[in-house]
């Protein structure tokens, strides 16, 4: 079971990381969210052009290359929780709260629309 001492130790390690090759100067939140939007394409971009029935063997075939993308933009969310001063461990369960209240199973199960549309 991974907990909030894990997340830290990752921050730590990418801010080691970034350190090492004085990026800071390059990571304002602007730049730091146009990365972890551009890693986020990356992503996507691995998908374009297939059809649901191609999916699963795009993650069968593109595995590393879709872990990586998703690696990057976890990077990009670490440091930008990092430089920024926000725990993203409080915000994440935060935010899963917020989702709870927005999407009650009762109208949400089987249902993919947008909580204001519930
Ligand atoms: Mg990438």
């Amino acid at each position: 079971m991974q907990d909030i001492n894990d997340l830290k130790q990752l921050q730590t390690m990418v801010r080691t990381f970034c350190d090492k090759r004085n990026w800071k100067q390059f990571h304002n939140p602007k730049d730091l969210a146009i990365g972890m939007s551009v890693e986020a394409n990356e992503l996507l971009d691995l998908f374009r052009f297939k059809q649901n029935e191609e999916l699963d063997a795009v993650l069968q075939n593109k595995k590393e290359a879709i872990a990586n993308e998703i690696s990057d933009v976890f990077f990009y969310l670490l440091r930008f929780s990092d430089l920024y001063d926000i725990d993203l461990f409080d915000a994440f369960l935060n935010k899963l709260k917020i989702n709870e209240q927005h999407y009650p199973v009762d109208k949400a199960k089987n249902n993919n629309n947008k909580y204001n549309d519930l």
